[in-house]
């Protein structure tokens, strides 16, 4: 009798083989496609990739149902979206409701956020804060679908920062250490060690820092500095220490280049960047993970309250600009998007959005080579090549001519595969892919 069967009886099964015949490959690090490809899936891996028909041994032993004719249809790597925060699920219409927003009523709402990710042919997500060690457990196990996670933790605050909901009139004490949401208030450099640590110890793969003030927040300005230099290369060394690295939320040129100084090694957001700082971020290396579809989805929704909306529509017309000015600069930019609550819906939209000021390639970039070097990742996802992980897009349009096709998952993306096992998607939820193709 085989006890592991039932002590965890929602383990997936052994891998599959597959054969995918007759496929137009999509590579994002040089922006080519090439026609009549045969990909082998394998033990969920890449196992070969060769042009025309494969050999009789290597397609021996495949169930008929797995050796799909793709008909010229493209392939393209599973797409990597760098900033989510699955925590803060739909079923609240507006920010303000979230404040009641129970621990449990989130994490069983959860999957729902995670399968809808998929299904948009995320196969991987860097979640930037309130994502948990289980959930990412849950997931790897098979408990529900979902991307990969990659995960932060808890946020890092100063007290009156990004992470701190209280309001002015709210004369509650806090905090050292307390947690406020999908962040965890810390002041001066013993708290900043401390629950660094501790956010490592609990499963953080990277480290995240409110560095600047924020849209959501109640009591701090966008143009705010947050936590001390020696605050931040506190948490700078944790990380290091533990062989990963911060991320900090930072909008403002002089946040930014407080942050670098510091050794952090990724900016989320950057809406305000000025060219020399553009060209800072270029020289030192730092990767900008721009999220520009939530200024645009929350003030269409009114999700925010007013004064927090005044900011939130400035925060989107300087966005547009500082995407093209770190483009231009040579800097790393990554694919975000930060939805919230009842945003989520919105995720694929970023992909339209940046097309106002990027190329195709480098938005696809942003989605697979670049954001799999910030999940320091880059040696098993991002393309599809032998050797790595099989998360895979069957398109049946090229993104490079046309990235919009991956903003309409409903009637461009047939299937999305992941770790090797196939996931059908959109509409065609149930449908077989070779019924599809
Ligand atoms: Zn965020």
């Amino acid at each position: 009798m085989d006890i592991a069967k039932f002590i965890k009886p929602w383990l997936l099964g052994e891998h599959e083989k597959f054969i995918l015949r007759n496929a137009r490959i999509v590579d994002p690090t040089i922006g080519s496609v090439s026609d009549n490809i045969t990909v082998v899936v394998d033990g969920g891996l890449i196992s070969a990739i060769s042009p025309g028909t494969p050999a009789e041994n290597i397609t021996a032993g495949v169930k008929p149902e797995n050796d799909l004719n793709l008909q010229g249809k493209y392939i393209c790597p599973g797409l990597i979206d760098c900033h989510v925060h699955i925590a803060v699920v739909p079923g609240e219409a507006n920010l303000a409701s979230y404040r009641d927003m129970t621990e449990q009523k989130s994490l069983v709402r959860q999957p729902s956020v995670l399968k809808s990710m998929l299904h948009r042919g995320f196969t991987s997500v860097r979640d930037c804060g309130g994502a948990s060690l289980a959930m990412k457990e849950a997931v790897e196990e098979g408990i529900h679908p979902g991307p990969r996670l990659f995960i932060a933790g808890r946020a890092l605050s100063q007290t009156g920062g990004h992470g701190d909901m209280r309001g002015s009139h709210d004369t509650q004490p806090c905090c050292g250490g307390v947690v406020s949401g999908i962040s965890r208030i810390v002041d001066g450099v013993a708290e900043c060690l401390r629950y660094a640590r501790d956010e490592i110890r609990q499963g953080a793969d990277f480290l995240k820092i409110m560095g600047g003030g924020g849209v959501a927040s109640p009591t701090d300005k966008i143009e705010h500095l947050q936590f001390s230099d020696e605050e931040i290369r506190a948490i700078v060394t944790v990380a290091k220490n533990a062989g990963t690295y911060v991320t900090s939320h930072c909008y403002t040129p002089e946040s930014i280049q407080q942050a670098i100084r510091q050794g952090v090694r990724g900016i989320e957001h950057g809406n305000l960047i000025d060219l020399e700082t553009a060209k800072l971020m270029a020289e030192t290396g730092t990767f900008l993970t721009p999220t520009l579809v939530v200024h645009a989805i929350a003030q269409k929704l009114k999700f925010l309250s007013p004064d927090s909306d005044r900011k939130n529509t400035d925060a989107f017309h300087k966005g547009l600009a500082a995407l093209k000015m770190a483009t231009d600069a040579g800097v790393t930019v990554c694919f975000g998007t930060d939805l919230l609550g009842p945003l989520h819906f919105a995720q694929s939209q970023e992909f339209s959005v940046r097309s106002q000021v990027q190329t195709p390639l480098q938005i696809l970039q942003s989605a697979t080579v670049n954001a799999a070097k910030l999940l320091m990742q880059e040696d098993r996802l991002g393309q599809v090549k032998e050797g790595f992980l099989a998360d895979l897009l069957i398109l049946d349009s090229n993104p490079l001519e046309d990235i919009t096709v991956l903003d309409q998952p409903e009637q461009h993306l047939l299937a999305v595969m992941k770790d090797g096992r196939l996931v059908t998607s959109g509409n065609a939820l149930g449908v077989s892919i070779s019924q599809k193709l």
